[in-house]
């Protein structure tokens, strides 16, 4: 059986240009089950990876009829590794949906595209640091130049091959705690042994209906994963879940930036 990859990133990231680079004339058009969003599919040139490319979404959230098409492949179908298409113009917006997907602690590489506009611009992304600094490949790109792209099959069979995964998003403390109290309270369903918790807690905290319906809590752990999420709240002035979380994944993002590099 092929194995599965995900390709997944912003709209307007260049995904379409490198689905159609990665995998040649080799795809097939589709429907996602009920509904009338795009599905494609196609062999990756010269691999047996199948590459199911993803609706453009800029995060992982329950609202629109795509982000909830992603989710549900992603939680069910469980793909062997992701490969995560940023636009390197627009880095920290595009982190933010990495970010999402580094909890799900899969094999995955991130294409940073867009390689020729940024250089143009008189600007640079340190991949290699970035690679350390997450623990998964950063392949910096131009897809519509067809520039490094050689490199992303390369670095999967790697990261499949090591079951390679990402760090630890490293929270604030005060995220931090609630989404350890969190994972005390669901990891004791232990279904099986590689389910995503850590993706699985942050979503609860934000209070995703999806994650929440999907992981089918009871009435006892509900209860107490409200309790935590309000105490969490309380703990700012704006008293919205969903925000604070947000924030705190920007937080992580901006850090990105200025601790000092693994190499100094
Ligand atoms: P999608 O919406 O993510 O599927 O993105 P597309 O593949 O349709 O690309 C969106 C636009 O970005 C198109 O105009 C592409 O030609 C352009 N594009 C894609 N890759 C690159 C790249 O590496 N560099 C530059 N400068 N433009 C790119
Ligand atoms: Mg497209």
């Amino acid at each position: 059986m092929s194995r599965k990859l995900a390709l997944i990133g912003n709209p307007n990231c260049g995904k379409t240009t490198l689905f159609n680079l990665l995998t040649g004339s080799n795809q097939y058009v589709g429907n996602w089950a009920g509904v009338t969003v795009e599905k494609k599919t196609g062999m990756m040139k010269d691999s047996d990876y199948e590459i199911v490319d993803l609706p453009g979404i800029y995060a992982l959230s329950p609202y629109s009829i795509e982000e909830r098409v992603t989710q549900e492949f992603l939680l069910e179908e469980n793909p062997d590794a992701i490969i995560n298409i940023i636009d390197g113009t627009n880095f920290e917006r595009n982190m933010y949906l990495t970010v999402q997907l580094i909890e799900l602690n899969k094999p995955m590489v991130i294409a940073v595209n867009m390689m020729d506009d940024v250089r143009a611009g008189g600007g640079d992304i340190d991949c290699e640091y970035l690679s350390e600094l997450i623990g998964i490949p950063f392949i910096p790109i131009s897809a519509r130049k067809a520039e490094n792209t050689d490199k992303i099959a390369k670095e999967i069979h790697h990261v499949i091959n090591h079951q390679h995964k990402p760090c630890e998003i490293d929270y604030n403390l005060t995220t931090r705690n609630a989404l350890n109290s969190i994972f005390a309270v669901i990891v004791s369903r232990s279904k099986a042994a590689d389910e995503p918790y850590p993706y699985y807690a942050s979503k609860l905290l934000e209070g995703d209906s999806f994650v929440n319906r999907y992981i089918r809590l009871d009435d006892k752990q509900k209860y107490e994963i409200d309790k935590i999420a309000k105490e969490y709240e309380e703990r700012s002035p704006y008293n919205d879940r969903e925000a604070l979380v947000a924030d705190a994944r920007y937080r992580y993002i901006c850090l990105l930036y200025t601790s000092p590099s693994p190499r100094d």
